[in-house]
């Protein structure tokens, strides 16, 4: 159907998360519209990101250098670790401006379903970290979802012998949001986090 460099480049971007069979050929015909150069660029893009880029010997999260900028960054509380799932996830912390402490990325989450046990996280990497001392707080970020929810669990029984205090970020109704349209799930964490006022 196709000549045959077509459709080897539509099967490349066909393996690309979220790309089904209609968006591959897409992105192949695109691919062959633009000029050399910008096939150039890209392709030198994706070298450079592969080459490049390499996990913090610290956080586990994605650098460019070793270790990476919040990890070797003084001013922050290195006695404080906010566990995620993702490196994405540390942006999004970051964005709040309120954390002044650092990470640590699983690189997912324990997801029996889908055959993800904590050896398959950078789950050693944390424990490692813990067993240097000096950590205070290890603050669960991991998503609210059962796979989140099973991690942070899992967490917690790990490094309760080594006496550091763990704690979960608080679940509720998002800010903007209507009581009236949250489910019994994030109704019954958003009573769970209760605070006083
Ligand atoms: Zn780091």
């Amino acid at each position: 159907m196709y000549a045959l460099p077509i459709a080897r480049l539509i099967e490349e971007f066909a393996k690309m998360p979220g790309i089904g069979k209609r968006s591959a050929e897409r992105l192949a015909y695109h691919i062959l519209r633009i000029s050399r150069e910008e096939v150039q660029g890209f392709s030198q893009a994706l070298l450079a990101a592969k080459d490049q880029i390499t996990f913090c010997p610290e956080c586990q999260s994605l650098t460019d250098c070793v270790p990476c900028e919040i990890c070797s960054c003084e001013k922050r509380d290195h006695s404080i670790i906010c566990v995620v799932e993702n490196p994405k996830d540390i942006l999004a912390m970051e964005k709040t401006r309120e954390y002044k402490g650092v990470y640590h990325v699983l690189h997912g989450a324990i997801s029996p379903m889908d055959g993800i046990g904590p050896e398959d996280l950078k789950m050693k990497e944390l424990l490692d970290r813990i067993s240097k001392g000096n950590v205070k707080e290890v603050i669960m970020a991991t998503n609210p979802n059962i796979e989140g929810e099973a991690t942070a669990m899992y967490v917690s029984k790990l490094l309760h012998p080594l006496g550091v205090k763990v704690t979960r970020i608080a679940h509720g109704i998002p800010v903007g949001g209507d009581l009236e349209y949250a489910d019994e799930v994030t109704l019954t964490r958003a009573l769970e986090g209760r605070h006083e006022i």
